[in-house]
């Protein structure tokens, strides 16, 4: 698993590793192809022949990559419904066109329906109850912000199914770089992923179920380009003597911040600091709170709903901090702006630091879904979070 963590990528990195093997010469319609063929393979080797499938699609690329496996299935004998939701006008790139042109010519092997509200789909429930796969290939790692109707409704109704989903890339609703469900994401039996496996997966398996890491025929020099490419541009951007630059939880790299008066060392992040310029911060001492205190939790939710008021922070003794963690996250906040740095490694469980997961209750004895209160002020903010965990 370490090589897998170690291997991750970003969906911001695969966005410009698929431009880098395009400048290459390899054309776009070509990676779709390859990316719909691996999908298609994928089910005919996990599954039984003679299928009823569905296919979910959106209108951008992931959309196309579902074209794709949907021309492949049915070459090999499935029978295929295909249901796009959005209008037909509104497919957006050229090789996501030239794929939907080709399987509206199928109409012999590929049934399609126009899926523009939630009436339309009910109207279509008796396809959906025979169906023995569905495909999701609606957004993929397309999505901005939450999940908006028929898309929520759809999900919805594909995770009380009870049919196995196979997910194209990512499963639709959740982001493939954090990990993040927005509102609600699909729960897939199997996601194949294109290329290399995306960070936000590693603590996503309630969602992606089976990962399926599928090669597209991406070169490893493209790769390298690419990896060259991000890193001068992070030197580029950072605010700090030119060089990478990251905040970090302090007690990660020793300082003994923590609520006992001890560190949390990491030797990984130690060694990163060998190559990298990190901003140690501790978001509990700068909220004013004193070393050693008592131990905290959130009660009634994660870092989000502390933000919004509708949960609170209480250490051991049941004094409120929430004020103190609020303040603590604005002055982390403070630096990463005023330093112009875009990404933290912050300790992972804490109500403060945590990301993905944190330790709940006012003994901070249960592990809940959620971010710590810097985390997610920070992720509001645009600023890439990731725990020492994820390095
Ligand atoms: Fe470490 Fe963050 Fe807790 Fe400070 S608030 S001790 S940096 S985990």
């Amino acid at each position: 698993m370490t090589g897998v963590k170690s291997e991750a990528i970003t969906a911001e990195k695969m966005a410009e590793i698929d431009k880098k093997a395009v400048e290459f010469g390899i054309p776009r319609l070509l990676l779709m192809e390859n990316a719909g063929g691996a999908v298609a393979r994928t089910i005919m080797e996990k599954f039984n022949h003679g299928l009823k499938i569905i296919v979910f699609a959106g209108t951008g690329n992931n959309g196309g990559d579902g074209f794709v496996a949907a021309r492949h299935l049915a070459n090999k004998g499935a029978k295929v419904n295909v249901f796009l939701i959005g209008n037909p006008e509104d497919i957006r790139t050229e090789e996501t066109c030239l794929n939907w042109d080709v399987i509206r010519k199928m109409r012999r092997n590929i049934k399609i329906h126009v899926v523009r509200s939630l009436s339309d789909l009910k109207k279509r429930e008796r396809y959906l109850k025979r169906a023995d796969v569905f495909i999701d290939a609606m957004l993929g790692t397309g999505l901005r912000g939450s999940l908006r109707e028929p898309f929520f409704s759809i999900v919805r109704l594909i995770n009380e199914s009870g049919i196995p989903v196979v997910s194209v890339d990512a499963p639709t609703g959740l982001n493939p770089s954090t990990g993040e469900v927005h509102g609600l994401a699909v729960k897939a039996t199997y996601t194949v992923t294109f290329h290399k496996m995306k960070r936000g997966f590693l603590e996503a398996k309630e969602y992606t179920g089976e990962i399926i890491v599928a090669d597209i025929g991406i070169p490893k020099e493209v790769e390298a380009a690419a990896i060259g490419e991000h890193r001068s541009s992070r030197r580029r951007t950072s605010g700090v003597s030119g060089q990478a630059t990251r905040l970090v939880s302090a007690c990660l790299l020793g300082v003994n911040c923590r609520y006992d008066g001890q560190n949390e060392l990491n030797e990984k992040v130690t060694r990163l600091a060998a190559q990298e310029v990190l901003i140690p911060v501790c978001p509990e001492q700068l909220g004013g709170l004193g070393t050693p205190r008592e131990s905290m939790g959130i009660i009634g939710g994660g870092g989000s709903e502390v933000l919004d008021g509708k949960a609170r922070v209480v250490d051991r003794s049941g004094k409120d901090v929430t004020e103190n963690l609020v303040r603590g996250a604005e002055e982390v906040l403070k630096i990463a702006k005023s330093l112009g740095v875009k990404d933290a490694i912050l300790k992972a469980k804490s109500p403060s630091c945590g990301c993905g997961k944190i330790h709940s209750g006012a003994f901070s004895d249960m592990l809940v879904k959620g971010n710590g209160v810097t985390a997610e002020l920070l992720k509001r903010n645009g600023i890439h979070v990731i725990t020492e965990d994820n390095l």
